[in-house]
């Protein structure tokens, strides 16, 4: 079901943008100098708002915390310098009542605060009546609910401005991103909140830069609206995030790769080849629907047979065989092994749901 959210566009929000709304800047505010510095870097790109976080939220004490309240006014005076607009992350109502005494235009709420109702509410709390930009970033674990409910939470205070940043998950035993980035949840809060802005943060994503340039294509290829993207003068001395964070350089080379997709055209060529390609598609999909009928009528059957001879439903070496088959035989086929891992736990849940239903007195069709 779609959920309606009274926002509006990006187009709307009173800051100039070019295809993609870039926002760009370091991760911590560390001195006056390294702002305007960074600042006036960033504006040779076409970047639309400078970010920098004030109050840092590290995962365990004893790290940087950030320069607080007095970095409001450097960023302020580093934007102004080069004419863009500043964000900042807020995580409680003093931070919201601090950066709108210093002017900061925009405000983003991390992942850590997204993840808590209560301070998302109290965020909310403190934003009534007050016409500012408010970004959300996803929460730590990818639960779109609560994703959507601080998006939810932060409109009901009146807010229309409003964004979602993608910036991935953690997950345990992650390789090879430092949030592992769940592609289907941004396709999935698209689906239901069509108008929403998504923003994509390839930084916290990758954790390093070599992945930056994959997954902006990555998020262009999604249609995602926006990137935003750490940026430091001096990235291998940066206070925080030092491996994830590329010079202002660095920045315009990236932005210029960055190729903003459309969403449609009305080339008649495209438009024949791609009507033929999607007609096959759904006709396999129908096949694929008829053979998962198939198995799963056999299913009922070998819950009724189990159930007549008291055997339990799970047979896990039956399962542990069957999957190792599938994979073996999904990876001469070059299909991915991962993709198959999930198909088959899907279809193997669906498969001991049928079997439970199966009733023993119930004669299988002729
Ligand atoms: C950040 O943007 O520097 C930050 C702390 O991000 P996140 O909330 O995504 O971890
Ligand atoms: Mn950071």
């Amino acid at each position: 079901m779609e959920i309606q959210l009274d926002i509006v566009g990006l187009s709307q929000w009173g800051i100039p943008y070019d295809g993609i709304f870039v926002i760009a800047g370091p991760c911590s505010a560390e001195s006056p100098e390294q702002l305007m510095e960074t600042a006036l870097g960033i504006a040779k790109c076409p970047v639309s708002v400078m970010r920098a976080g004030i109050w840092k939220p590290r995962t365990r004490p004893g790290s940087f915390e950030g320069v607080g309240a007095q970095g409001l006014s450097w960023l302020k005076a580093a934007g102004n310098a080069a004419g863009i607009p500043v964000t900042v992350e807020v995580a409680n109502p003093m931070h919201v009542e601090e950066c709108l005494r210093q002017g900061i235009d925009v405000l983003w709420i991390g992942a850590r605060t997204t993840t808590n109702p209560f301070a998302v509410q109290e965020l909310a709390d403190a934003l009534r009546g007050i016409d500012i930009p408010v970004l959300v970033k996803n929460p730590i674990s990818p639960d779109l609910s609560l994703w959507i409910g601080a998006l939810e939470r932060i409109n009901q205070a009146g807010i229309t401005r409003l964004a979602a940043i993608h910036r991935g998950f953690c997950s345990f035993n992650e390789k090879v991103y430092r949030n592992k980035p769940e592609w289907w949840l941004p396709i999935e809060i698209r689906r239901k909140i069509p108008n929403l802005p998504l923003i994509c943060d390839p930084s916290h994503i990758s954790g390093r830069t070599e992945l930056l340039p994959i997954i902006i294509r990555k998020a262009m290829d999604l249609l995602f609206d926006g990137l935003m993207i750490e940026c430091h003068i001096n990235p291998r001395a940066a206070l925080s995030d030092a491996e994830q964070q590329v010079t202002p350089e660095a920045l315009g080379t990236l932005l210029s790769q960055a190729k903003v997709k459309k969403a449609s055209t009305d080339d008649p060529q495209y438009l024949r080849s791609i009507a033929h390609l999607r007609s096959t598609i759904d006709e396999l999909d129908e096949q694929v629907m008829e053979l998962l009928k198939q198995r799963m009528k056999i299913s009922t059957e070998i819950g009724r047979l189990k159930k007549l001879n008291n055997i339990a439903i799970l047979q896990p070496e039956r399962w542990e065989k069957m999957l190792g088959d599938r994979i073996t035989s999904a990876k001469s086929k070059g299909l991915a092994e991962t993709f198959i891992l999930r198909l088959y736990q899907g279809i193997h849940e669906e498969s001991i749901r049928h079997q439970e239903l199966a009733d023993p007195e119930e004669q299988p069709e002729a």
